[in-house]
């Protein structure tokens, strides 16, 4: 079916991977005839690619369908992503949807779409977990100056937070050539800068016998890439091979994104993560012995079950000794279908909170002192593409967000400052070298 001069319109919540992969999604509905638009504008049709990984996901979620019901009642409402797999029926008791298509199903939508006409009622089409096996190439573009590339998907972990691995199923990927052909793709859009994303991407090489290490040394190598970034990987992956690697690259940045949780051995046992609070700090004593001024980010959840007063101090102790530079920290939030809803020991929700402003508070006061420790130095940044023409901002190898004068020439552009001072709203100002 041709869909020519019919406009489609595109919503991603959640995380890096559910961007890339709506850019893929927006790609096979674009090759059928139908033109991107503005979410805000009256489209044919809405794609809606949902979050599921906390409560607030799902909530969030739920307002940005009623949204686009609300844009165009008469237009195609079609929901995507983790909660359509999770909880379709949820969804689909939500006035106006049309299709809730599983995690298998949504890189299908033309075939679901037929004249575009409203349903009467919805349509669910979701793959049980144990048949979800294809994997689907995606990288992110047209809206960021950085481009995501998926290079993995799936987990089998199954931490006991955590419902994603029952929303994307096993561990799996594309083979190293052709995650490099994507990443080419994305460089001949225009891309400088890549990061890699995945729901455990330092897994990668299950599903065809390779590893994240080979991966990395391969698109090191693309031709006219200039930076390539890891994003998160779990601390038992990031092996010493790979910190080293980064140290001596001129391509792959300084910047890890690292999945702590807890600082507490106890409630990483509960958590069932696979590694200790001793495991962790060797891994950022040696990124600091083999690159000092690379940019750290830790994960951190408080107020799981199981974390009593004392265990949570436990943990806020044990990152505050670390040298990190930011925490993301997050209230702990109770998904069905859990191990973690077994543990008896429940925290208050507000509890919850109050004790994830304490790590935000300690996130504010590590990442002024790593801001603090770089200024005066010299550094490479890529300037971004803003909404805001009045001011222009972007980011050092080291993740330091930098401001000055809006420039549109310097637009995805890359070129040498000196970071000078802190700016009133927490960025860097600089000096361009001459
Ligand atoms: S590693 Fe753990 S937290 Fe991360 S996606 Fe897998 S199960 Fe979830």
């Amino acid at each position: 079916m041709n869909y020519q001069g019919k406009k489609a319109a595109y919503y991603t919540l959640g995380c890096k991977l559910n961007f890339s992969e709506t850019s893929t999604i927006a790609s096979s509905l674009n090759e059928v005839g139908f033109d991107r638009v503005d979410f805000n504008e009256k489209a044919d049709l809405y794609v809606i690619n949902t979050c599921s990984v906390t409560n607030q996901g799902d909530k969030s979620s739920r307002n940005i369908i009623r949204k686009a019901v609300k844009l165009n009642p008469n237009a195609m409402v079609v929901v995507v992503g983790c909660y359509s797999q999770l909880k379709p029926d949820e969804i689909g008791n939500i006035e106006g949807v049309d299709l809730v298509l599983g995690t298998q199903e949504k890189f299908h939508i033309p075939s679901w779409l037929g004249d575009l006409e409203k349903k009467d009622q919805t349509e669910i089409h979701t793959t049980r977990l144990q048949n979800i096996k294809d994997y689907h190439r995606a990288f992110s573009w047209g809206d960021r100056t950085r481009s995501f590339l998926k290079v993995q998907d799936g987990c089998d972990y199954y931490c006991s937070f955590c419902t994603i691995p029952h929303a994307r199923g096993k561990s799996r990927n594309d083979s190293i050539l052709n995650t490099v052909k994507e990443a080419e793709k994305a460089v001949d859009k225009g891309f400088k800068e890549i990061i890699l994303t995945g729901v455990n991407i330092g897994d990668y090489g299950k599903s065809t016998n390779e590893n994240f290490y080979d991966l990395l040394v391969a698109l090191e190598k693309v031709k006219g890439l200039h930076r390539l970034r890891i994003s998160s990987v779990e601390p038992n992956l990031l092996k010493d091979q790979i910190i080293e690697l980064v140290a001596k690259s001129k391509i792959l940045m300084p910047h890890f994104h690292i999945p702590l949780q807890s600082g507490s051995d106890e409630i990483l046992s509960l958590m069932k993560r696979k590694y200790s609070t001793g495991l962790f700090a060797s891994r950022i004593k040696k990124i600091r012995e083999l690159i000092p001024d690379a940019f750290i980010g830790v994960d951190v959840i408080a107020g799981t079950n199981g974390e009593t007063e004392e265990l949570f101090q436990e943990s806020f102790d044990f990152i505050n000794s670390l040298e990190v530079s930011q925490l993301h920290a997050f209230p702990y939030s109770e998904r069905s279908g859990t191990q973690a809803l077994k543990i008896p020991w429940k925290i208050e929700v507000k509890e919850r909170k109050l004790r994830t402003q304490k790590y935000i508070n300690l996130s504010e006061k590590k990442l002024l002192a790593f801001y603090k420790k770089n200024l005066d130095s010299s550094k490479t940044v890529l300037f971004e593409e803003q909404n805001d023409k009045s001011l222009m901002t972007g980011f050092t190898e080291n993740y330091i967000r930098i401001e000055t004068s809006y420039n549109p020439d310097l637009v995805n552009n890359l070129a040498k400052v000196k970071l000078l001072s802190l700016g009133a709203n927490g960025n860097v100002n600089i000096a361009f070298d001459s």
